[in-house]
């Protein structure tokens, strides 16, 4: 029998729960309704719109086939009814109805048979002074994305804040550093960019690779005011006062779920709607996906809260087949990102160590770095990888991936989120099958190696010490904590240091070792270096064997050393 269905918000989870359902029902009617004049857009190419990769605000509402996707659009290619501007105000579900307003200010009650909820998420706006002043945006939805475009284009920035260093926060400074050269500045709340999702060095490498690129950071200080008259003319932290022209506030998503909750639908502990693995509400007849559903985190298996567009539209296709009466399943995610941060890329999925120990898990990170392809391969670049490990099963929680070919890190990335609802233990990532060939990749890939190492690390074969480890002792040098460095690179890289800090610094050639092992001064602490930390490993396995089981070697090497901005 044909159904009336109601789906309320037009993005990605509404359309594509629309346009599914429409295929397998297509006798079945359905409305969606928007209080945006805007629908089915991709809000993901938002940062590309304002920086201007991406010319036409219209290219992000375009099928692939260059049909905008508009009411019309959905009148005659899908027979679905689209109502713009109109908000659904209450949903009755005792007598199956909905209420709208439309712009002028007229209601009407529809009554539907099966609704959807995909009403999405709203930014979180910070309760302080100035909120309000023209020129302070969120970037959010193409509303916004349209008014920052055109005050940067017409040159009334020479300044930007952008207030929060989230992905959204980071890809809105590359877009107006890069192509306006606005001076732009993000002031990060928590003691790093990205916080949660990546260890202290991986932000540390994506910040210094911004920061290159002319954009400024102030970390672990708080946004108290925004200041102006007419418009904004300086944001103030708890420490400075910082000039800006617009000021764009991407300090996270919250989801709307008001509808819902006055529905006495249950809302979970993350703030989202309750659903079950069909996104069924705790109404059958009332589905909800996107960013205003809770789903379960598949690796913690904890409620989580995921505001992704890759979430939404999987999720959207799962309620359009369920409406028509399947049984399509959504288990959960695993939060695979990425985020481009000029020609590199910040990647992960599942659990980061710091998101680990929170969640319960007695964990650990391992850090490798290692070339993306061949080392004798001409376009070769480092690349730096994190495991995340729960000690005692050795079960694989998590990885963040940095590196300058962002197709190469999202691919390792990928490699390992496919697996990981299937709880891998080490082994599978030492022994994972990588498509091989020089151009592409390494006959032991990054990602085996990353495998190997942590089974080093956990067999206690391997014992490493990270960028921040290392920077907090070389800082502390000669307060009794008195460590030396053991360079074991070839001479011509290691004796400049040597010369440089004589009473820190040795430079013996790991090949060189066992000959020379006399030399190394007793009585102090050895920390083993190298370019990337396979020569040091090396090391550490040799002076074991010679009896020293005491030094550390400095994971992923100077290599990652200087990608954290800690400079020799
Ligand atoms: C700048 C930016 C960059 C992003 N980049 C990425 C990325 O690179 N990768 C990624 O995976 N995700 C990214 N996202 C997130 C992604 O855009 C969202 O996860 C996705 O849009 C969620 O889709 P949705 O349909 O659930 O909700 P939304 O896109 O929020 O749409 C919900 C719609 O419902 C409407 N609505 C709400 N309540 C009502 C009501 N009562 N009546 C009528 N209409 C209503 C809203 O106005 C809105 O139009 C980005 C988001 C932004 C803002």
């Amino acid at each position: 029998m044909a159904q009336n269905i109601i789906i309320v918000g037009g993005v990605a989870l509404g359309s594509k729960a629309a346009c599914r359902f429409k295929r397998l029902e297509p006798k079945s009617h359905v409305t969606i309704i928007d209080q945006d004049r805007y629908i089915s857009y991709g809000g993901c190419g938002i940062p590309f719109y304002v920086s201007g990769d991406v010319s036409d605000v219209n290219d992000l509402r375009k099928t692939s086939f260059h049909m905008v996707r508009d009411e019309a659009f959905f009148h005659n290619c899908k027979d679905i009814d689209v109502l713009t501007q109109t908000r659904v105000e209450k949903i009755d579900r005792e007598n199956k109805t909905v209420q709208i307003r439309r712009m002028d200010g007229s209601t009407d009650t529809l009554a539907y048979d099966q609704l959807v909820l995909g009403t999405g998420s709203r930014p979180r706006r910070l309760p302080i002074p100035g909120i309000d002043l023209p020129m302070v945006y969120t970037a959010a939805n193409l509303n916004d994305a349209q008014a920052i475009k055109e005050v940067v284009t017409k040159g009334q920035v020479e300044r930007a804040v952008i207030i929060g260093g989230g992905f959204i926060g980071l890809e809105m400074a590359e877009a107006l550093a890069d192509m306006w050269e606005v001076e732009t500045t993000v002031v990060e709340y928590c003691d790093q960019i990205m916080p949660g999702f990546v260890s202290s060095m991986f932000a540390r490498m994506a910040q210094q690779q911004m920061e290159q690129h002319g954009v400024h950071f102030y970390i672990s200080e708080e946004v108290k005011a925004i200041e102006g008259t007419d418009t904004v003319e300086a944001v103030v932290t708890n420490k400075r006062r910082i000039e800006a022209d617009l000021v764009i506030m991407s300090v996270g998503a919250i989801p709307n779920v008001d509808l819902a909750r006055d529905a006495g639908l249950q809302i979970g502990k993350t703030g989202a709607i309750v659903v079950d693995e069909y996104l069924r509400t705790t109404d059958p007849v009332i589905y909800a996906g996107g960013d205003c559903a809770e789903i379960r985190n598949l690796v913690s298996g904890q409620p989580a809260y995921f505001p992704l567009g890759s979430m939404a539209n999987r999720q959207g296709r799962v309620i359009g087949t369920n409406l028509a009466g399947g049984k399509a399943v959504f288990k959960g995610a695993v939060g695979s990102f990425v985020v481009k941060t000029f020609e590199a890329a910040l990647a992960g999925a599942g659990l980061s160590l710091s998101s680990a120990l929170k969640a319960g898990f007695d964990a650990v990170s391992v850090q490798v770095a290692q070339l993306d392809r061949a080392h004798f391969y001409p376009g070769k670049a480092m690349m730096h990888l994190e495991l995340v490990v729960e000690k005692e099963t050795r079960r694989v929680l998590g990885i963040q991936g940095f590196g300058d070919q962002g197709d190469a890190v999202v691919g390792r990335i990928d490699t390992v989120a496919a697996i990981l609802e299937d709880r891998p233990t080490i082994d599978r990532i030492s022994n994972m099958e990588v498509a091989y060939s020089p151009p592409f990749s390494s006959a032991m890939d990054i990602l085996n190696a990353l495998g190997n190492t942590a089974e080093n690390m956990l067999d206690g074969r391997y014992r490493p010490i990270n960028a921040e480890e290392f920077a907090e002792k070389w800082s502390c040098n000669g307060d009794g904590d008195e460590c030396l460095i053991l360079d074991c690179r070839a001479r011509q890289d290691g004796e400049a240091f040597a010369q440089k800090y004589p009473d820190r610094w040795i430079n013996i050639p790991q090949d060189e070792l066992r000959q020379r092992v006399g030399e190394i001064p007793p009585g102090k602490k050895l920390i083993l270096l190298c370019n990337t930390g396979v020569r040091s490993y090396e090391a550490q396995l040799n002076l074991k064997e010679m009896g020293r089981d005491d030094p550390l070697s400095v994971q992923g090497g100077i290599v990652t050393l200087n990608k954290c901005g800690l400079d020799l």
